[in-house]
């Protein structure tokens, strides 16, 4: 309830003025121009009226006191209305004084305040809504005004039941639903706008995630197939590497063994006039062998020519000794005869030289057969004696060379059969030679063969296990270190190598098929991630703004439902009241308010063309006019009332709405200026009615109504332009209100 209210600078009231309000009613008195109305202008003022107009003013410099010839104006005019909360008739505020002051400055400024702390003409707005004080005054009743319900249009007049209805508060709280619900809806195409905008890229993305996710895929299946690959191969290329390398060096070594056997056999060949030397030396003893038998043949010619000359000697010798004849030696005479024949043969011929030598010859034989004939006996016989010994002599001699000449032969005969023996052995010893040699060729062509080939192998192998570290390295940067990670095998795999090939190629295959699925980055998941986050972030964002827009929509509608209700609920009963003043004040007769459409309000959201549905969404909003129905009259229309008859029925309207929803208080500016004696008692006892519920502040010339004031106050203005507060009694009062 109102307590106090504070004047300073404000209008007429350039000093500190209070009015205190502790009474259920208080009236204002005063003569004409003291300054009454502007305490109602006051209230209005610091209840954050906008309307210069309202307070009769053009700028809000005209609300600031002007100085007369004998006072200063004033730079700022401030009002407070002081509430008592203690029954926290504002429910928001937990303070047992709630004081909402206004001051104006020249410049044209405002300032609002709530207990000292500066607000928001907003929040003193929600505020005195919430304590059922509206801003259009329907609480305020200024001077002249008490038939403004009745001059209002029906739009204006339906804002002042609602207000009077209470029906503000729910106003604001729709107001703010739907501003609520504007901002949701914007932030709503805002985030489908984002969701829009980065759904492609997402796309993209998800594209790129789905690739890297097959590559890498791929990448693992390669990995794996690689690890039994490797692991195989590591160990075949070791063990292969081991197995040759042994081979090699036995190859070698045998190779080495041959190599060593020709050598040493090409030396003994290059030297070889050994086997010549044996077929020469069998040569020498043949030959040595037929001299020594030539030469013991030609012995034994020599021996028996000895032995016959021998003979013949012993015979002659015998002979002469026993007869004087001399004989001829048959040897002579056969060769004498044989010359002889010979010259006989040759005198035919021309050969003189041959004949001569015939001849000769011939001659010789004679000449010693001559000789023979004419030697004494004994000294022929001694001659013969003497020939036998030396033949004699000379067969020993022959015997002797002959048994030599034996002995050579056998000496000849075995060197011979040794010679040939050696030759013999070794011929045989070549033959073996001959055998082994080529063996050995062919070992050292085997050998050379294998080194050839098991050098070649090693080569291969190296060439193997250097493809194999760039497999490896490939395999590295296409598969990652797992393909690497594999345990050493001890044993090869009891299988075929085609196995391995096999196993190669589907290595080969599958690194094609990485290399093609090219993949990415790991960045690419991140980003694709974040992407997604922040899609699922919208899309939740989006729920909850569906959700809080849900809400918006259902407290809107419940809030309408709720307007609808109590503004339907509050005209019956305000109907009944004003039926019931009206008959009170008229003294019979009725009076209500009644509902008609007066207009279609488009909805604000009017985008294009209207169509035809588009058309029964625009609101039906319904007016309110007023029935009026006098006693003894037919009176239709308000504009055919007399000014009492409108003061009457506006004052029976206020009162009504007052009744159903009563305001804190109520200020009544002389509205009781129009009224005889007869309806002053009336009003006076409406009043008296009215006060049980709300606080009174009547300013008034009206005896009848001061006389139910609780308390009195009466406002003058002297000299000094300046209007003056003093407390009054009710019999002075009536004098100061003249
Ligand atoms: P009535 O009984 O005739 O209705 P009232 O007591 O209601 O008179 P108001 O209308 O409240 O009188 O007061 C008007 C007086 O206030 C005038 O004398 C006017 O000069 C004075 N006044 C209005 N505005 C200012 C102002 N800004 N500075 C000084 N005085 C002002």
């Amino acid at each position: 309830m109102l307590k106090r209210l504070e004047i300073a600078g404000f209008k007429s009231f350039a000093r500190k003025t209070v009015l205190d309000f502790s009474n259920q009613t208080t009236a204002i008195v005063g003569p004409n121009g003291s300054g009454k109305s502007n305490v109602a202008e006051a209230f209005r003022f610091a209840l954050g009226e906008q309307s210069m107009k309202s307070m009769r003013g053009k700028r809000s410099e005209d609300l600031i006191f002007s100085g007369t010839h004998m006072s200063a104006r004033a730079n700022r005019a401030a009002v407070a209305i002081v509430f008592d909360n203690t029954k926290r008739i504002f429910p928001k505020i937990d303070f047992d004084e709630v004081t909402i002051e206004r001051a104006v400055f020249r410049d044209g400024s405002s300032e609002y305040s709530l207990n000292g702390s500066k607000v928001r003409l907003r929040d003193i707005q929600e505020l005195l809504a919430s304590a059922n004080i509206g801003e259009t005054g329907h609480h305020i009743i200024s001077q002249g005004e008490a038939d403004r319900i009745l001059l209002a249009n029906p739009r204006e007049r339906r804002a002042m039941l609602e207000d009077a209805l209470g029906l503000k508060a729910f106003e604001f709280r729709k107001q703010e639903a739907e501003r609520k619900l504007e901002k949701t809806d914007a932030n709503v195409k805002e985030v489908e706008a984002l969701r829009r905008e980065i759904a492609p890229h997402i796309r993209f993305l998800k594209k790129q995630v789905e690739r890297l996710e097959r590559a890498e895929e791929l990448a693992r299946e390669l990995a794996t197939a690689c690890q039994q690959y490797f692991a195989i191969e590591e160990l075949y290329l070791d063990t292969e590497k081991t197995r040759v390398i042994r081979e090699r060096a036995v190859a070698g070594e045998k190779l080495a063994v041959a190599e060593a056997e020709l050598k040493a056999f090409e030396d003994r060949t290059t030297h070889d006039s050994e086997g010549m030397k044996h077929v020469e030396k069998v040569r020498v003893a043949e030959r040595a062998l037929d001299a020594v038998t030539q030469e013991r043949a030609q012995l034994a010619r020599e021996m028996g020519r000895v032995e016959g000359a021998l003979d013949s000697a012993k015979r002659r010798s015998h002979a002469v000794a026993e007869e004087p004849y001399v004989k001829v030696p048959r040897h002579d005479l056969a060769q004498l005869q044989s010359s002889i024949e010979r010259a006989g043969d040759l005198a035919h011929d021309s050969d003189q030289a041959a004949l001569r030598a015939a001849l000769d010859a011939i001659r010789g034989a004679i000449g010693a057969f001559l000789l023979r004939f004419t030697a004494p006996k004994d000294e022929y016989l001694a001659d013969e004696e003497n020939q036998v010994y030396t033949l004699e002599n000379e067969r020993q001699q022959l015997a002797m060379k002959d048994e030599d000449l034996a002995n050579r032969i056998a000496d000849a005969r075995a060197a011979l059969e040794r010679a040939r023996q050696d030759r013999t052995a070794y011929d045989e010893t070549g033959r073996e030679q001959q055998h082994r040699l080529l063996s050995v060729a062919d070992s050292r062509a085997t050998e050379e063969a294998n080194v050839a080939r098991l050098e070649a192998r090693l080569n291969e192998l190296s060439y193997l296990a250097e493809e194999f570290e760039r497999e490896r390295h490939e395999v590295l940067a296409l598969a990652g270190s797992s393909a690497l990670s594999y345990e050493k095998l001890t044993e090869l795999p009891h299988e075929d190598r085609r196995t391995q090939e096999e196993r190669k190629r589907g290595v080969e295959r599958l690194k094609i098929r990485v290399e093609e699925a090219g993949g990415g980055t790991e960045e690419v998941k991140k980003e694709y991630e974040d992407a997604v986050t922040r899609e699922e972030f919208l899309t939740r964002e989006l729920t909850d703004l569906a959700k809080s827009a849900e809400g918006l929509r259902a407290l809107i509608t419940d809030l309408d439902t709720e307007l609808h209700k109590t503004f339907s609920e509050g005209l019956v009963k305000v109907n009944a009241s004003f039926g019931e003043f009206f008959s009170l004040m008229f003294n019979g007769g009725g009076a209500k308010l009644v509902l008609e459409e007066f207009a279609t309000i488009e909805e604000e959201d009017d985008e294009e063309e209207t169509n035809d549905e588009e058309v029964t969404n625009k609101v039906r909003k319904q007016g309110i006019e007023i029935s009026v129905n006098l006693p003894k009259k037919r009176v239709q229309s308000l504009m055919q009332l007399s000014g009492g008859e409108r003061a009457l029925t506006s004052i029976a309207l206020i009162f009504a709405m007052s009744q159903v929803n009563p305001p804190p208080f109520l200020i009544l500016d002389e509205t009781d200026a129009a009224l005889d004696e007869a309806n002053s008692r009336r009003y006076g006892d409406m009043i008296d009615n009215l006060a049980k519920k709300s606080q009174l502040i009547v300013i008034s010339h009206n005896r009848e109504t001061m006389s139910r004031a609780g308390i009195l106050y009466g406002v003058t203005m002297g000299a000094d332009g300046i209007s003056k507060l003093l407390s009054v009694r009710f019999e002075d009062a009536v004098t100061v209100a003249k």
